[in-house]
């Protein structure tokens, strides 16, 4: 297992649709270890592999670090399809690991039904509600290209992006 860097906006890269899974075999196995050990080192709740830049369909996530002491819980979502979404909306003030620091009231169902596989390749469905369900919202739309702050307004999305463009080049300085 291994720490990757983690990609932060405006990077182009977090704009590609990544690309479905053909096979649950031991390499992806192997990335799905990797990202794991990087969502944990960040620390976050959910990582889907655009952020480490590999365009394939794949989302580690462990809610349990929310609470102190609590065993982890790691899920793994391969090829995710969201099957059915709730009309009823929930919000959430989301962050992410690729826009640091920057946090965003969104607004999305708030249960969703979801197919995916599993880390051993077996079809799995979830009934998702609450942080779950958000969360993996949240994940799928980087499979998309899309982040949380592509959901806000034009005005605030573009002064998270100029802050980020900001601290990145404090950073690097
Ligand atoms: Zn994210």
């Amino acid at each position: 297992m291994a720490i990757r860097p983690i990609i932060t906006a405006p990077d182009p890269s977090l704009k590609r649709v990544s690309e479905s899974v053909d096979q649950v075999d031991d390499d992806l196995r192997a990335l799905m270890d990797d990202m794991l050990e990087t969502m944990y080192d960040a620390p976050g709740i959910g990582l889907a592999a655009i952020q480490i830049g590999v365009p394939k369909r794949v989302i580690v996530m462990d809610l349990s670090l929310r609470e102190e002491g609590e065993p982890p819980e790691p899920r793994y979502f391969v090829n995710p399809e969201i099957l059915w979404a709730s009309e009823e909306l929930a919000t959430y003030n989301e962050g992410c690991l690729s826009v640091p620091e920057e946090f965003g009231e969104i607004d999305r169902p708030a249960a969703v039904k979801a197919r995916f596989l599993d880390y051993d390749g077996k079809q799995q469905e979830i009934d998702a509600d609450g942080l779950l369900a958000t969360c993996l919202q949240h994940e799928m739309d980087h499979l998309e290209g899309v982040l949380f702050i592509d959901h806000l307004s034009r005005i605030k999305r573009d002064m998270i992006v100029r802050r980020l463009v900001k601290a990145r080049k404090a950073a690097a300085e």
